[in-house]
């Protein structure tokens, strides 16, 4: 392997903890008349052993996927996180806001202006908003840096992030994907944002992709005195419970890839068998390495619905399998819907009843055959 310099500390010493083999890039959606082979890319994380931040090892220059649309569980939790930030008095009443977005969508500064914030571009902001962005940079150090920078004295950098721990625990391998650069445990961000000057002062934790945190950090020196960091120490614990720092508990990570693409794998060929007509819905990109892993093609699977009209006429990464909108699910008469994003479940089954009135059933492909969790 090429020496690999950590992306937040440069650190050379670390460990592969996850490998997924040759994947395509799952955010280039070809079209469906497209016949591929689609090209293919390492898929590899690896753990820094100096400041312990898990990262994507290879770095394939990939085209972003198309903005989908926004789930309305991601809606629901913006919301919800800035009525938390604001009733622990962490939401400045005043000033000026800048948002580090991610590129697949979603802002919070409409709800921030709304409670008389500033949006602005650039100059020195009293609140850094960071929500699920630092993680598409490749250079960890240097972006983190330009945020920190941007922050005004006595000012506030909110970081949100899936956390690293819920990954291990739910054994969430495919969220591992070309485009992602970090995957962050509060306790490696803490060593980041220590080494930029700035120490973790509180943090809220969310139910979003079964674990989401928001962390808000202040440079040393400023702000409020002392952290609140009852939260902070629960976070670090269950990081140290659930072995974050170390290559050990990744071993289940890796096993779990084979066991979820054979369950997958068998549980379509079953339905097929029986004769039962299945869909999936959902052309996320957690579904296109699920579906290589597990050799899934049209044959088993006919169609992925997704809901965004730019994946309309593609077909997903890496198989023959289109993507449509909503309108083939009441079309096809479905006996399942396979549904690749469980957080969209409560949202799927209100948009659509015709799919349980016609008598077909949701199905979570999280929790097929051996896999189910707690
Ligand atoms: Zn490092």
């Amino acid at each position: 392997m090429d020496e690999h310099a950590c992306r937040a500390c440069g650190g050379a010493a670390g460990h592969l903890v996850l490998d997924l083999g040759r994947q395509p890039a799952c955010d280039y959606f070809p079209r469906s008349d497209d016949p591929g082979p689609d090209p293919v890319y390492p898929l590899q994380m690896w753990l820094c052993s100096s400041c312990g931040l898990a990262q994507l090892l290879t770095d394939p220059t990939v085209p972003e996927e198309p903005r989908g649309t926004e789930p309305a569980a991601l809606v629901a939790q913006a919301a919800d996180a800035v009525e938390r930030v604001a009733a622990s008095g962490w939401m400045p009443g005043r000033g000026v806001v800048t948002e580090y977005g991610s590129p697949h969508g979603g802002s919070w500064l409409p709800m921030l202006a709304a409670r008389g914030l500033t949006p602005a571009e650039d100059g020195p902001a009293d609140l850094i908003l960071d929500c699920f962005g630092l993680m598409h940079a490749a250079d960890q150090r240097r972006a983190l840096a330009e945020r920190t920078a941007r922050v005004a004295a006595g000012g506030v950098l909110l970081l949100q992030y899936h956390a690293l721990g819920t990954i291990i625990r739910n054994r969430q391998w495919n969220a591992l994907r070309h485009g992602h650069y970090a995957y962050y445990s509060t306790t490696a961000l803490t060593a980041m944002l220590r080494a930029a000057g700035f120490s973790p002062r509180t943090a809220w934790r969310f139910d979003l992709y079964g674990g989401t945190v928001l962390l808000a950090a202040q440079r040393e020196g400023e702000g409020r005195p002392g952290p609140d960091d009852a939260v902070l120490s629960l976070l670090l614990a269950d990081d140290a419970r659930a072995g974050v720092s170390g290559p050990d508990a990744f071993a289940d990570l890796q096993r779990d890839v084979r066991a979820h693409a054979k369950d997958l794998h068998d549980w379509l060929g079953a339905e097929r068998a029986a004769g039962r007509r299945v869909v999936g819905y959902g052309a996320a990109s957690r579904a296109v390495a699920l579906l290589c892993q597990a050799d899934v093609d049209r044959e088993l699977l006919p169609v992925v619905i997704d809901a965004s009209p730019a994946k309309q006429g593609l077909r997903m990464p890496g198989t023959d399998i289109p993507v449509a909108g909503p309108a083939e699910l009441a079309a096809r008469r479905p006996d399942a819907v396979l549904l690749f994003v469980p957080d969209l479940l409560a949202e799927v089954r209100t948009a659509f009843p015709e799919v349980e009135a016609q008598g077909a059933r949701w199905v979570d492909v999280e929790a097929l055959g051996s896999r189910r969790l707690e």
